[in-house]
């Protein structure tokens, strides 16, 4: 069968080097994809909010599903707009995407299916929402309600900052009409993990608990960033914890989807925080995380094509989603100046050399690939990801690779799994 995977980051060289294993698998497209991408299948420059281009590439060639690697193409309907065409997906309707899409949306209905979260309110009014949050004080929360990637968070240490916070986004629109509702919510404490389902209606199979770093500094510092290194699982939430957790917070959503005819198809994330009285969702995505995608596909151990095939046909009951007992963790080394402006086209080297390592496997997400040379071409640039016994033996293999790769103004974390292996 012929796959397309949608996007172009790691977390989509990853998709396509597990689909790519599947006997079942003929030929792969990635759009747009990366230069690592290309070594898995056939990058086509698609972008990937082109829906009429995406829908025509499918149908012309064949397609006989397709993969939504980000969110953005999934809330813009891209499920719905292949099934005119009988194109199978794999990722939800643009109704259930709307967990993500729309902060507001997510937190309404997480509050309707009973599920923990920090309580909030919906603005829509600056001056409403700045009487609020000077009623409230400070620490408090603002959020954009639409897609910012990844900008549109301010967890306000003052009520100033958050004043500040929703002028930007309702008065100087600097996330466009994302940013015209905001969420505003009560500051959680805590350790996060991330929290991933294959979902097919009210069926789900899950993924082992994994953790994110968020900040671009060691120790969890600086300004946050889409991520820069995950590990799984993440001690904080163990395996004999999985099942009710899932109780907690996959199953309600599902069901509440099904009850209102909008039944979820794809990856189910859950963004998780551990207060003191337990676990509280922060967000919902609806696809995998990335970097969290490349360790959870390096540990897992059933062909993912059965796996999505099981969840669009509404058979996952079927499938036996299979992991290996083993620990992965992703490093991800990035451009120097990032969440900043940073430059491009820099050489990589040592990719090859990198991967000779035993269970080594270094994910590309801002590379591209011209003349014979592999060059920087985005703020996370490579993801070294490893498999090891433990996280202790995950972790050191992972950094021996990064001590393999080089280019210009390279920066990576040197801490990613040491408060996993804290606990
Ligand atoms: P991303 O796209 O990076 O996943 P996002 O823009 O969708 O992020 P959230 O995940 O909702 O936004 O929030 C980003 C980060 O802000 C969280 O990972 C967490 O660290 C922090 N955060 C969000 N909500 C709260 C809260 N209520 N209390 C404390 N911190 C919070």
């Amino acid at each position: 069968m012929k796959v397309l995977v949608v996007g172009s980051g790691g977390r989509e060289h990853a998709l396509a080097w597990r689909l790519g294993q599947s006997p079942k698998v003929s030929e792969i497209f990635i759009a747009p994809g990366n230069g690592g991408t290309r070594l898995e299948g056939i990058n086509v420059p698609i972008k990937d909010d082109d829906l009429p281009g995406l829908v025509n590439f499918a149908k012309e060639n064949k397609i006989d599903l397709v993969v939504a690697g980000p969110e953005l193409p999934l809330v813009l309907g891209i499920k719905e707009a292949l099934s005119k065409e009988g194109i199978p997906c794999f990722g939800p309707g643009a109704y259930a995407a709307n967990l993500e899409g729309s902060k507001a949306f997510s937190k309404m209905v997480m509050r309707d299916a009973g599920v923990p979260t920090a309580p909030f309110k919906v603005f829509d009014e600056f001056d409403q929402a700045k009487a609020f949050v000077e009623n409230k004080g400070a620490p408090i929360v603002v959020k954009a309600d639409g897609l910012a990637a990844g900008k549109g968070v301010v967890v306000a240490s003052t009520v100033e900052e958050a004043i500040e916070a929703l002028d930007d986004m309702m008065v100087k629109r600097e996330f466009g009409t994302a940013g015209e509702r905001v969420v505003v919510e009560e500051a959680l404490k805590g350790e996060e993990a991330s929290f991933l389902a294959f979902c097919a209606g009210e069926d789900y199979a899950l993924l082992p608990s994994a953790q994110d770093h968020k900040a671009v500094g060691e120790g969890d510092t600086g300004p946050n960033t889409g991520g820069m290194g995950a590990y799984s699982p993440a001690p904080i939430l163990p395996r004999e914890k999985y099942e009710e957790t899932a109780e907690l917070v996959i199953k309600p959503i599902l069901k509440l989807l099904a009850d209102r005819g909008e039944p979820f198809t794809g990856i189910l994330y859950a963004g998780l925080m551990y207060t003191d009285d337990g676990p509280s969702v922060l967000e919902y995505n609806v696809r995998f995380g990335d970097p969290e995608c490349q360790p959870l596909l390096m540990r897992l151990d059933t062909d993912i094509v059965e796996i999505m095939l099981a969840c669009v046909e509404n058979r996952l009951p079927e499938v036996e989603v299979k992991l290996k007992d083993e620990t992965a963790i992703c490093v991800v080394m990035a451009a120097g100046g990032y969440p900043a402006s940073y430059g491009k086209g820099k050489e990589i080297c040592g990719i090859e050399e990198a991967e000779k390592l035993e269970g080594v496997k270094v994910f590309q997400a801002g590379t591209k690939y011209t003349d014979g040379k592999t060059l920087t071409n985005g703020g996370r640039v490579l993801g070294v990801t490893a498999l090891g016994a433990d996280l202790g033996a995950a972790q050191k293999r992972a950094y021996e690779a990064v001590e393999k790769l080089s280019f210009e103004d390279a920066y990576f974390r040197r801490d990613i799994g040491d408060k996993g292996l804290k606990k």
